[in-house]
């Protein structure tokens, strides 16, 4: 089980049976490593049947356990895959503007490294809690092997409000959050980016602060501003993979995305470009939404002016030109094409039978709980799952990545076609895997990526 990039690590790690405690000599007193769960770290029990009260965790668990039968995971291998390589918990201390000191949870999650790197992104939600980082982390693995980049399966976040904090707030818990976590980081070894409430600013301060103390390293975080070394077209992959995928889900049903009407819940990164790209693609889009609602008109919304609205108020809800409706109902509207791109677990057996699209693209990550999967796939409805939809975010942190490390940028052209090609590829590969097997395209996605990470596990002898 021991894993090269660990050996790179100022540390050590002790081995108490199926437990492991990392220990980093240079950490400060206040980072504890996450040693108090029982049994493997982060691994969850294995729940046999879904109910809605799985968390997102025990969630995405149950997607791989199934994904283990089907493959014939030797038992070592799912022990070593169900649960998170190094956990890392971190008190973020920030003084407010206030002048008071605040303290935030903050976590840096590596699932697995069998493929390369750990790489997932940074998310800043009240949610965020040492479970929700390992679910994410370990969609990270997945979804790397699906798309096929070399690299192994991360995630990072501050359990933080980002809505009510400032500029410089925020300013102070990246850059603190990045020197808590700076151990366990690396070019080679862990390299973050952007994800819920966070943004190329907040990547720009990550990567500053990591610079200072190591010197000027721009492929530290990926989604960084252009001016500092992004890669052209980085903000847009996600909605682009979202809406390559949708179109590509649409051929394969006889339609396509021109004249469809697609409804797209959250309109931060990812929600705001699925719906301007879609809407390029000659699909309308009849509603939106943000955390405090949404609005609807049936006739198609006018983005410009949508979106113009929403960078002066900060908000949907006072547009006057469309209906209001709330996040619940726009998930229920009758509508071709469905993107969930907010919060995880918000299509659950509550709402499952009453979803009204013939195509769900998972923009967000686990938006579908598992009992809810199932009553969608009773009722042929395609869904497209999250580690493929929204796999084009970390594609083109891939590519900026290699840019980094070359020192020499792409041109937008070139990155956006490398993304159509692996989005195709990816998406041809599921849907191919799906038919022979006569699964659903999670099921399928899930299939091809344990397989890769198992193999790629095998091969280094680590099990
Ligand atoms: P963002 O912070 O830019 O936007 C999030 C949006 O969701 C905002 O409009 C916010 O108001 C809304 N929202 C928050 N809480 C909500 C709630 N309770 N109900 C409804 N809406 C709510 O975040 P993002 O980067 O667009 O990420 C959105 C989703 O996509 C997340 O699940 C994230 O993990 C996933 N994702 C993002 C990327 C990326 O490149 N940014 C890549 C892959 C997956």
């Amino acid at each position: 089980m021991e894993n090269p990039f660990l050996r790179q690590t100022p540390g050590y790690v002790e081995s108490f049976g199926s437990r492991i405690l990392v220990r980093l000599p240079a950490m400060a007193d206040n980072q504890r490593t996450t040693d108090e769960t029982p049994g493997i770290l982060g691994s969850a029990e294995r729940v046999e049947k879904p109910t809605d009260e799985m968390s997102t965790f025990e969630a995405t668990s149950y997607f791989f356990h199934r994904a283990a039968d089907r493959v014939n995971l030797r038992d070592e291998v799912r022990e070593v895959l169900a649960g998170s390589y190094r956990e890392l918990s971190v008190q973020v201390k920030a003084r407010m503007d206030d002048s008071k000191v605040v303290v935030f949870p903050g976590y840096r999650i590596q699932h697995n490294g069998a493929r390369g790197p750990y790489k997932g992104g940074v998310r800043f939600h009240p949610s965020v809690d040492l479970g929700e980082v390992r679910a994410l982390a370990a969609l990270m693995t997945w979804k790397n092997a699906l798309i096929d980049v070399p690299f192994g399966g991360a995630k990072g976040g501050v359990q933080c409000d980002p809505a009510s904090l400032s500029q410089g707030e925020l300013q102070t818990i990246a850059r603190r959050f990045t020197s808590m976590i700076s151990y366990i980081i690396g070019v080679n070894r862990d390299i973050p980016a952007p994800d819920m409430g966070t943004n190329a600013q907040t990547m720009a301060w990550m990567m500053d602060a990591y610079g200072q103390q190591h010197g000027h390293t721009p492929g530290i975080v990926t989604g960084k501003p252009v001016e500092l070394g992004g890669s052209p077209g980085r903000d847009q992959a996600t909605g682009r993979g979202v809406v390559i995928c949708a179109g590509e889900a649409a051929k394969r049903n006889g339609k396509s995305l021109d004249g469809a009407s697609v409804v797209i819940q959250g309109y931060g990164n990812v929600g705001q470009w699925t719906a301007a790209l879609a809407a390029e693609e000659g699909a309308k889009v009849v509603a939106v939404s943000d955390a405090a609602g949404g609005i609807y008109n049936r006739q198609g919304l006018d983005l410009v002016r949508v979106t113009e609205h929403h960078k002066e108020s900060k908000s949907l809800t006072e547009y006057t030109e469309a209906d209001k409706v709330s996040n619940d109902e726009l998930l229920e509207l009758e509508c071709d094409i469905l993107v969930p791109a907010a919060i995880q677990r918000v299509i659950d057996s509550r709402n499952a039978s009453n979803i009204n699209a013939k195509l769900i693209v998972e923009g967000a990550n686990a938006p579908t709980t598992p009992v809810a999967d199932d009553v969608l796939r009773d009722r042929g409805i395609t869904v497209v799952p999250d580690i493929l939809a929204n796999a084009g975010g970390v594609t083109v942190s891939y590519f900026e990545w290699v840019q980094n490390i070359q020192q020499f940028q792409w041109e937008k052209g070139q990155v956006n076609e490398e993304l159509e090609k692996k989005m195709s590829e990816a998406t041809a590969h599921v849907f191919a895997r799906a038919e022979d097997d006569k699964t659903s395209l999670r099921d399928a996605a899930f299939d091809i990526a344990v397989q890769r990470v198992a193999q790629a596990d095998e091969l280094r002898g680590y099990v």
